[in-house]
């Protein structure tokens, strides 16, 4: 902390450990760990600066290299580069010009010859052992899900766009492909919507799609049937293996081992993995190290709860599919209602189809507030925090992540801390449990948001409006 202050204060003292040194007066080239030192101030200063995501995803795993004097920001593929180049890279280059150093420059890391875990021979596969199979039809992809219906919006935004890349490009720069996020929120759209894509433009690709509970139950009974080898060639063959919920892989070593052979047969081979899971690689329950190591060494990305917005596309999107007419105003309040995922808003639409089909009634705002009436009054009564959350973080244009992290430029603490005004006012929950709800916060931090937007309150309109607004939504 005291290190932060002062170093805005003094731009010339960077911090290592406890230690400050001021880099003026030093020779930046012999001085190996007071670079890397810099480095380290230099990714707390951008923590600080940039949403929590988008530090995980693109600038924790950066690399720094000292080499003759020369400092090498390394990339792990193409793609990091490009978008730490677009978005981050002048952000870097000012601070480094404030530690009084020049010569910095952002790289790619070549791309690795060999796993640092060699396959058995009892796996290896030469070109002649390969045995062309036909995939069978429960292994492709459902055609149904596809780009071309997939709503893109703030929360995939970057999901998409590496899908894309991937479906064009597979198995060349992000395998694998990482994908997690909550329920119902498209991870097995988007995987097989890539599965589609790479089908439709390579009719011969062979392509698996697999849900990962389906998976363990086929390693067990290749086990039973004694057709084990040609289990694992099946896999082995592949240009594509999509394994859906990886989470069910959890506590269960034996069919870990032998995904673990088929993920590094296909990896080794340069074919493209992708990977879904309610979780990051790291949280993954019961799993191996070394899977979780080989899960994160591609592109890991998230996919986050849809904004409003993007809700009442998917939902004119769907009633179109589905042959209802619904207008947008109505679009609009379902969408305001459900919101917590995509499944859920599929399950209101079809309970509205069945309504107004049943008593042959146009679908209007009124005909919706009857058929939905328990939804509606289920939700009203009970105002919840991640009610509160997504609304405060669509109302600000920002992202729920951004209220829960650890932030603190003013665009981020200004709604952070009128969504905790909400919470402890709307919901019957304890401070300490609100506190919990923002990222691990103490209780105090919530009385202390409290008495600032009760303050603000009296003397900022802005802030009157904006309380009065959220709160009358989430009381409406
Ligand atoms: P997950 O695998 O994350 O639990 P799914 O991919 O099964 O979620 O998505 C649930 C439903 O929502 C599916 O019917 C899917 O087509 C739909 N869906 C999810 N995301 C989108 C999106 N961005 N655009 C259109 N439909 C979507
Ligand atoms: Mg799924």
């Amino acid at each position: 902390m005291t290190s932060k202050n002062n170093c805005k204060q003094d731009k010339n003292l960077i911090f290592i450990g406890k230690k400050s040194v001021r880099i003026d007066r030093i020779h930046i080239n012999t001085l190996g760990s007071v670079m890397s030192g810099f480095w380290e101030e230099m990714l707390l200063l951008i923590k600080k600066e940039i949403p929590i995501q988008q530090y995980d995803t693109w600038i924790s795993k950066l690399e720094y290299i000292e080499e003759n004097s020369k400092i090498s920001i390394v990339a792990r593929n193409r793609m990091t580069l490009d978008w730490v180049k677009s978005r981050f890279w002048t952000q870097i280059q000012n601070h480094a010009q404030r530690f009084k150093i020049q010569d910095i420059v952002l790289t790619i890391k070549p791309a690795p010859q060999k796993l640092a875990i060699p396959l058995s021979n009892e796996i290896t596969i030469t070109p002649n052992e390969i045995r062309p199979i036909q995939v069978t039809r429960p292994f492709l992809p459902n055609p149904k899900f596809n780009f071309g219906n997939f709503v893109q919006g703030k929360s995939n935004q970057l999901a998409h766009a590496t899908a894309l890349q991937v479906a064009d490009q597979p198995g060349q720069q992000y395998s694998p492909l990482f994908i997690y996020g909550g329920v119902g929120l498209g991870k097995s759209h988007l995987c097989q919507a890539i599965g589609n894509h790479i089908l439709e433009n390579n009719r011969s690709s062979k392509i698996s799609y697999i849900h990962a509970e389906k998976y363990t139950h086929d390693v067990i009974n290749a086990y039973k049937t004694g057709t084990f080898s040609e289990f694992k060639k099946n896999y082995q063959q592949l240009d594509l293996l999509i394994i859906d919920d990886i989470q069910f892989l959890g506590n269960k070593p034996r069919t870990q081992e032998e995904f673990f052979y088929a993920f590094n047969a296909l990896i080794e081979a340069k074919k493209q993995v992708i990977i879904t899971s309610d979780t990051v690689p790291q949280e993954l329950k019961g799993m191996e190290n070394r899977l979780i190591s080989r899960f994160d060494s591609g592109l890991t990305v998230l996919i986050e709860p849809p904004e409003l917005e993007m809700r009442v596309v998917i939902l004119i999107n769907k009633a179109k599919s589905m042959g209802i007419s619904l207008p947008e105003d109505v679009a609009f309040i379902i969408a305001r209602q459900v919101n917590s995922n995509i499944r859920e808003l599929e399950g209101t639409l079809n309970r509205i189809k069945a309504y107004s089909e049943f008593n042959r009634e146009p679908i209007t705002v009124d005909t919706i507030k009857i058929a939905l009436k328990d939804l509606f009054a289920h939700k009203l009564k009970k105002t919840t925090i991640p009610i509160i959350q997504s609304l405060v973080a669509e109302y600000y244009d920002i992202k729920v992540s951004d209220l829960c992290s650890k932030n603190r430029s003013q665009r981020i603490v200004r709604p952070r801390h009128m969504a905790m005004t909400l919470a402890k006012e709307l919901t019957n929950l304890s401070l300490p449990a609100i506190g919990e709800a923002f990222g691990h916060r103490d209780h105090t931090t919530v009385l202390h948001a409290n008495q600032k937007i009760n303050s603000l309150k009296i003397t900022d309109e802005t802030i009157q409006r904006d309380y009065l607004s959220l709160q009358m939504q989430l009381s409406k």
